[in-house]
């Protein structure tokens, strides 16, 4: 049975130009770029050269004094949690600090552990659309406010959130801003200078790159106090011996990727139609979670109401198509999800909601094959 692979926004396969130059940079031997040795040395020129394509290709400013910076971290969540910590630390005295409520993990915990430790959080409503409330951010802002964390596009259901205006509304009072863009890279425009928020997080696994690597990329003069310590690696800001095949494979899916941004987009747009209209076709009391707002091009979130979405995950594994029902919890069973709880949404349409994720090695084929597929099973799983 060939196996279908639609959960993209857990994890991509690795591009095979991205494999060679990991295997190939392996093979290499690169040393320990803080030798001072000429293999040092001349690791270390790789790891730069890396290092200014991701932040270039992401319109990080590499210009003399007003230079951004980039941190090589393990990935998404180390990201951001460096954000989040590293930020809120570098303040003398705590403060308010607002996340939105539909933010990935890595943020909401480090969020809630920040709490723990003093800083006043409060969470940003979500509106039925799945996009956050604006006016509700705005009036949670006070004098102590210090940061805020809102997503480029969400994990779950795709909904891109309206950025512009939260950055607009934390330069109004005087906050720094941070944005998750770990599915958005790719999926849509991302610019880091035009964006102008103050922090940035990213992972390559998102986009075929490998997975355990990372950045946080660092507007000049955004304050930002390391949270490990014990070397002097990444400006003293991420210390550890860097793994010099990581960012060197991370920058060419970067390259690789957004060379070809808007034929991707293009494609990953007619993939996610297809499959919309085919279930809807199918389903008519389907329910396209977000439907009515902006979405990034690779994902749908989308609900059976009246089918529990984890026996219809279940069906559809046995039947070679691998989704997801939200974020997977300890048990390896799924949580309710609560990015469509803040939402407001019905509850079941909560439960009966699962979520295909797109890559652009993905064909119109598997498209069609999973609409059969449903055609077959969700007759069997209706109340
Ligand atoms: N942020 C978002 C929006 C994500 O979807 C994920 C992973 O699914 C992460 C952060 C964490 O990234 P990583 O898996 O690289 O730690």
């Amino acid at each position: 049975m060939e196996t279908i692979y639609f959960d993209n926004n857990a994890t991509t396969p690795i591009d095979d130009q991205v494999f060679d130059i990991l295997v190939s940079t392996l093979q290499l031997g690169l040393k320990n770029p803080a030798s001072q040795h000429a293999l040092g040395r001349q690791s270390r020129k790789q790891l730069e050269i890396a290092r200014r394509q991701v932040e270039g290709l992401l319109g990080g400013n590499q210009q003399g004094s007003d230079e951004d910076a980039i941190v090589f971290t393990s990935g998404g969540t180390e990201a951001n949690n460096f954000a989040l910590q590293g930020i809120c630390a570098s303040f003398p005295q705590r403060g308010r600090l607002i996340i939105s409520g539909i933010e990935h993990p890595s943020v909401t915990i480090a969020a809630e552990v920040l709490e723990k430790d003093g800083w006043d959080l409060k969470v940003v409503n979500t509106l039925s659309s799945g996009k956050i409330d604006l006016d509700h951010l705005d009036s949670l802002f006070n004098d102590d406010t210090r940061l805020v964390s809102v997503m480029l596009a969400n994990n779950e259901t795709g909904v891109i959130q309206p950025i512009t205006d939260v950055v607009a509304q934390c330069k109004n009072h005087g906050a720094l801003i941070h944005t998750d863009a770990v599915q958005a890279v790719g999926k849509m425009s991302v610019n880091f200078q035009q964006l102008g928020v103050d922090a940035l997080s990213l992972s390559a696994h998102k986009i075929h790159g490998p997975v355990g690597v990372g950045a946080l990329l660092i507007k000049n003069g955004c304050p930002i106090t390391p949270v490990l310590h014990g070397g002097f690696q990444q400006n003293g800001l991420r210390p550890g011996t860097e793994a010099c095949p990581l960012p060197i494979a991370f920058s060419k899916a970067i390259e690789l990727y957004l060379h070809h941004q808007d034929a991707n987009i293009s494609r990953l747009l007619d993939l996610r139609l297809r499959l919309e209209n085919g279930v809807l076709g199918l389903f008519p009391a389907a329910v396209v979670v977000g439907q009515e707002s902006p979405r990034l091009p690779q994902t749908i979130c989308i609900s059976f109401p009246r089918v529990d979405r984890q026996a219809l995950m279940m069906a559809l594994d046995v039947a070679g198509v691998c989704c997801s029902t939200g974020s997977a919890c300890a048990s390896g069973s799924s949580e309710t999800s609560p990015v469509l709880i803040a939402m407001g949404l019905p509850e079941e349409v909560i439960e009966g909601a699962i979520r295909f994720s797109l890559s652009i090695f993905n064909t119109p084929a598997e498209v069609d094959s999973v609409v059969e597929i449903l055609s077959e099973i969700l007759p069997l799983l209706s109340e």
